[in-house]
Parts: structure tokens; sequence; C-alpha cells
């Protein structure tokens, strides 16, 4: 949609950036005319400008919602270029853009193909959407050759999409057995039904003794490095054109807890024999010299608990079970029980513990329910919330709103996180921490500890500019893209490269749906196919974009609904019109237009009912109602006009649909049992360690 120029507009334009909540609600009166709607009120706003006004509307809505938009609809069976050349080609169907998420990389080779990391983008803010994927109007074209998803790791950003995608495009998903095990908790986890007959298959890899595994006309294996959940992986692929390597997320933590190094010997070695292209992750390619290691956490948590007077709560992102190791050691340490709080965080560590990933002593583990029962310096909790994303355990905690826990004076809150760059979680934080704070609880936050005097609270799971120099200096490629970030992270990884001595011309920064062309000795970009995002909503459904436009105009203008009774042969209303206004004004305080409007609508319907058809009247009604109300207030609500035309021949008849699918009360039930289940199996676990 393109922007026209606004400076006939009898309203001031609406800003169209849209940080966190804002630009949405900037409203302002437009020099007096129809901002005060108690004076006099100025006529004559022609029918033109109403009209005008509500395209704006509309096209801002638009403008908001398009900002993930599927692929265009006529490129869809058909990508611009035909290559049937034994070249291999790399396409991000994601990941190539934005914030680096719905990461989703799609390698073909004249007859097989593979997915490499399949997520989600939580980062969506439009009304009822709970994440984007990637559009994969594409794999359509190819799906006959796809042999394979391999994944880097269990982050939803490389995962998110599995259950969406692969049941429409069935084939094995490969991964580490921690990967592999996060790949099985989503697809249980997820709401909707699977559809007949798909079956989930994976395939676990070992990453530590250098397996390879055929899939197709390509080699895959696993080589294992350090980022913020456990079994995290470099895919490398071995194809007929060359060796190329996906790094996934990483950094080079030199001393993580698990002491699962990265191994740097492999990807030195892999250099050694020659990679042709490197494809590595950029998310922090601004942050200079190293990121810490993990264990500098240590002493930190250690130090807190000491001190802390009563019960200790950290709130974490819920796959890092390392740092839950790290404060499961500190609460044994010292006499205290953990109780895990979260969905996400119980069903992760309910994974981790099952598959051996944890060490937890017997008896380690209580309700969070009995929290309350217990002595305060016997507990420490651990939970979901260190974002302040509205709902977690933590964030209703804070808001009082917490079934089994109050939070007192003499309480410590760590949160082990920072607030996600760009993502408007700095203002949830900030929030969140009034609320504990206004309990009296002492906040620790990783971005003051220095103000508070203790170690560090909180490393990134990704590399600085140093260790990105690294990966490139260990495994010698021939060819560089670097993946997994915006453009000018892309674009600063390109810079480093450069510093390191790397050619120009063998690198590219890439959009999403751009084809890139790899042979021995040559990379270039062929062509573009469709590439996009699908929103979906709490539900896991996917929702349309022309529902999100309609949303955001709700939002923004809200609707009038008039409901009128005509009797079909005298033309006459049998009732006065009713009106419904959600959204718009408090019809209570605007008697006066809402007079006005049901006198419009009996003119209306007495000067045209019985001279057009009904859809044109219909038509008709909806655009004097439009004008009347911008007319009066400046705004353009959504208008729905109702018409009940009584004796007429036959009455209509009523479908009611009958649902067959679950309702959502149904799917919570469901899903509320299966939390309750992994938290007794929590409870009951055997012990793994002394
Ligand atoms: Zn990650």
């Amino acid at each position: 949609m393109d922007n026209k120029p606004n400076n006939t507009n009898p309203r001031p334009p609406r800003s169209n950036t849209r940080g966190g909540n804002g630009g949405r609600n900037n409203r302002q009166n437009n020099n007096g005319n129809g901002g005060d709607q108690n004076g006099e009120r100025k006529s004559g706003v022609s029918r033109g400008a109403a009209v005008r006004a509500l395209k704006r509307t509309q096209m801002d809505a638009q403008r908001v919602a398009n900002q993930y938009m599927p692929a265009p609809t006529d490129e869809k069976r058909r990508p611009n270029f035909i290559d049937d050349s034994p070249r291999l080609k790399i396409i991000g169907l994601g990941g190539m853009d934005g914030a680096g998420s719905k990461n989703m990389l799609l390698v073909e080779y004249v007859n097989d193909a593979v997915v490499l990391d399949c997520g989600n983008d939580l980062g969506v803010d439009l009304p009822g959407i709970n994440y984007g994927i990637a559009d994969t109007a594409y794999l359509e074209n190819i799906k006959h050759k796809l042999r394979a998803y391999v994944i880097t790791h269990g982050h939803l950003d490389h995962i998110g999409g599995l259950p969406h995608i692969v049941p429409k495009f069935p084939a094995p998903i490969y991964g580490s057995k921690f990967t592999i095990g996060r790949v099985e908790e989503i697809f249980e986890n997820f709401g909707l039904p699977m559809p007949d007959g798909f079956e989930l298959q994976t395939v676990t890899m070992n990453e530590d003794t250098h397996e390879r595994l055929k899939i197709g006309e390509f080699y895959v294996e696993l080589v294992r490095i350090t980022h913020s959940i456990p079994g995290s992986t470099c895919i490398v692929l071995d194809t007929p054109v060359g060796r190329i390597i996906n790094t996934g997320d990483f950094r080079f933590d030199p001393n993580p807890l698990d002491h699962e190094r990265s191994d740097i010997e492999r990807l030195k070695e892999l250099g050694n024999e020659g990679v042709l292209a490197l494809f590595s992750e950029s998310t922090s390619t601004e942050r200079l010299g190293r990121t810490p290691s993990e264990s500098t956490l240590e002493q930190s948590f250690v130090d807190i608990i000491d001190q802390a007077p009563g019960r200790i709560f950290v709130g974490l992102f819920s796959t890092n079970m390392n740092r839950v190791q790290m404060i499961i050691n500190a609460a044994v340490h010292h006499n205290r029980k953990i109780a895990m709080d979260g969905r996400s965080m119980v069903s992760t560590l309910e994974m981790a513990v099952r598959n051996g990933f944890m060490k937890v002593p017997k008896g380690t583990f209580v309700p969070i329910a009995s929290v309350a029962s217990m002595k305060d310096e016997e507990i420490v909790v651990v939970c979901t919330g260190s974002q302040g994303e509205p709902s977690s355990a933590l964030q209703r905690m804070a808001s009082g709103e917490h079934r089994h826990v109050k939070l007192k004076e003499q309480d410590t809150v760590i949160l082990s996180s920072s607030p996600i760059p760009e993502s408007g979680n700095d203002k949830l934080v900030g929030d969140m921490v009034d609320g504990l704070m206004s309990k009296g609880v002492h906040v620790f936050e990783h971005r003051y500890h220095d103000l508070d005097n203790v170690g560090p609270l909180h490393v990134s799971g990704h590399a600085s500019r140093d260790e990105y120099a690294e990966m490139i200096e260990y495994t010698k490629p021939k060819f560089f893209v670097p993946i997994y970030g915006p453009f000018r992270s892309k674009s600063r990884h390109i810079d480093l490269a450069i510093e390191h001595g790397f050619p120009r011309a063998n690198t590219l920064n890439v959009g999403n749906g751009e084809v890139i062309a790899l042979t021995p000795d040559k990379m270039e970009v062929i062509g573009q196919v469709p590439s996009g995002t699908i929103l979906v909503d709490q539900t896991g459904a996917v929702v349309s974009n022309v529902v999100v436009k309609d949303r955001v105009l709700l939002a923004e203008e809200g609707l009038v609904a008039v409901v009128i009774t005509v009797d079909k042969k005298t033309g006459n209303l049998l009732t006065s019109p009713d009106i419904i206004s959600r959204g718009f004004i408090y019809m209570r305080e605007q008697e006066e237009i809402m007079n006005g409007l049901r006198n419009e609508v009996r003119r209306a319907v007495q000067q045209r009912f019985k001279r057009v058809d009904l859809d044109r009247f219909k038509a008709e009604l909806k655009d004097h109602m439009t004008h009347y109300l911008f007319e009066q207030t400046q705004r353009s609500p959504i208008v729905i006009p109702v018409v009940n035309v009584i004796g007429g021949k036959g009455e209509a008849s009523k479908t009611v649909h009958q649902s067959k699918t679950k309702s959502a009360e149904e799917i919570a039930a469901e899903q509320q049992a299966r939390f309750q289940q992994m938290r007794e199996r929590l409870l009951t676990q055997d012990a793994r360690i002394d």
C-alpha cells in the first residue's frame, strides 16, 4: 500500500511508527473542527472528505497489518526463476530480516532439499496475534524434494514453526537429543490437533561423535556449540557442490556449567578440510570483545542467597536449563527447596530431567502450592517472567494475582536476564519492578547489579565480535553469508569479516526469499521466491491479514451498528432504530449525536428503502451513517447496518454451525491436565545424583 500525501487531511495524519504500543492512540484534536462536540458544530464537511477520511483510516490499518504480510498470492505457485542447473540453492525463508526470528533456511540441490531450522517470531505486536511463522508457499513447489528438517537448537525462534509447517510438508526432524526433546515438547503442547495420519518422525543425532547421516544427496553432521540452551549445535551439510556450515546461535563459552564446551577442534578440522560457505548467526555483531562465561554468574547467586533474609524468587528464560541447574545447585547448597512456576518452565524442566540433562537430588522440588506453608528461609522459586511478560508467573506475583504466592517484605526477587532490546520489554520489566518494590520486595536486576553491589546476574547466549571473527577464522570458508539478524547486524558482520581479511566480493547480505546459488567457485543471487509472514493466534490457528486489519480498525476507531426492522409493504420502520456502539464514543454522553444518527437512519429509510433493492439500500445506509458520524466526530468507525425486513415471502432459515473441533475451554482443560501430570512427574523423579 503506498503512502498518499496527507496535506488535505481534515485531521492530522497518524504516525505509522509503532514501537511497542506507541503510535496507535496518538489522535489529536484538529484545529477545533469537530473536536468539541458540545460546542457549535461545523456543518458542511463534504461527503468527499468523509470518504477520504474513511479510506485513510483503512489504509492506516492496512499499513499496520501489512508489516507482516503473507507472500503475494499471484506469485504463490511459481518462483520467478527456473533453474535446473546443478547448483546449490540456499534461500532464507525467514530470519534474514527484522529481529532475525522465524529462522528458516532452505537448501536445495537438484532433487533434494532440506530445511535448516524452522522457527516462529514472537515479536509480532498486532491485536490477538501470538506469533508469526514463515510463509512456506515456495515449499509447495518443491515438496517432493524435501528430505528433512535439521535443527540447530531448541529455542522457539528455531523450532516454533515446526508444528505448523511439518504436517503440511512432512519429513523427519533431525537434531541433538535435547533439541529433539524440545521438538517433541512443542508438538505435545501444540493447541491444535495434527492432521489425520500425521506422525512426528524424529532422528536424534550425537553432536559429539561427528556421526554423519546421509539425507538424499547430502550428508549432515552436528557439531556441539555453546549457547543458552543445552544441546546447541552447528549444522555441517556436505553437498555435491561443497560443504556448508550453519552456525545456529552460538557463543564460545570457555567454561560452561555443564562442561560441554564448543567443539572448536572439530570446527578447525572442518575448516582445514575445506568449507565452501559459512552461514553465521548475527544477533549481536555490534558488541565488542567476548561474551563473559556463564560461570561468572555462579558466585552472584550464591552471594545473594547467602544474604537473603527470606524467600527468593528467580526469573529467567524458561529454556535456560544450565542456569536453572546453577540456581538449583546454589539452593541445595543453602538447604533450600525449589518450587518451579510457569508452564513453559515446568514443561522444559520436566523434559530435561526425564532425559537426564539435569542433576537434581531427590526431594529438592516442592509444589508451588506449598510455598505459603513453608518457612521463608527454606524456599527458592524459579519462574518465568524475567521479561515482564503479561500473565507470566512473576508478573502475576508482582500484580498480586498469583494463586499461591503473595509477595511480602523480606522477599527477594532476582531477574536473571536483560530486557530484549527493541522489544518494548523495557517498560514491561520496569512496570513489574514497580509492582515488586511497592510490596517491599528487594529486587536484583542484572542491569543494575553494579548499583546493588552484586556480581553479574545474566550473560548473553550470543557471541560478541571477537567470537564471530573466530568462527570465520576456524572454519576458513570461501564464501560468507551472515544470517539470523536484521540487515544492519548482518552488514556489521560482513564488515567484521572484511576487517579480518575476507574479500567483500565473497560475501552477501540477502533478504528473505532471495535465492543464493553456489558453485565451487561462485556465489550469486539468482532470483527471488515468495516469502512473508503467516500470523497465528493464541490457539495456534492461522489468522488472515484481512482479519488483522479489521481488528486494528476496531481498536482504533470502534464500531457502530444499527439494527432496523422495516415493513416490506409500506417501507416503514416498525421500531425505533437500535444503535449499538463499541469502542467508538460513550453513547450516553453523546445522546445528541446518537439521536441525530437515529433521525438520519429514519430519513434514509423513508427516502430510499422502497426505491432501491435491499443490498443497494444497505450500502447507501452505511455510507450515509459513515458520513454523518464523520461530520459529527471526525472519526470513521466500522459501520454495520443490519436490516430486518418483515412481511416478505418465506422466513430466512437460520443455520446453526455446530463446531466439531474442540472448544477453547476443552483445549485449555486438556492442557491444564497435562501440566498437572508434568508437575507430578517432577515431584516424584528419581535421584540422579548423590
Ligand atoms: Zn537461540
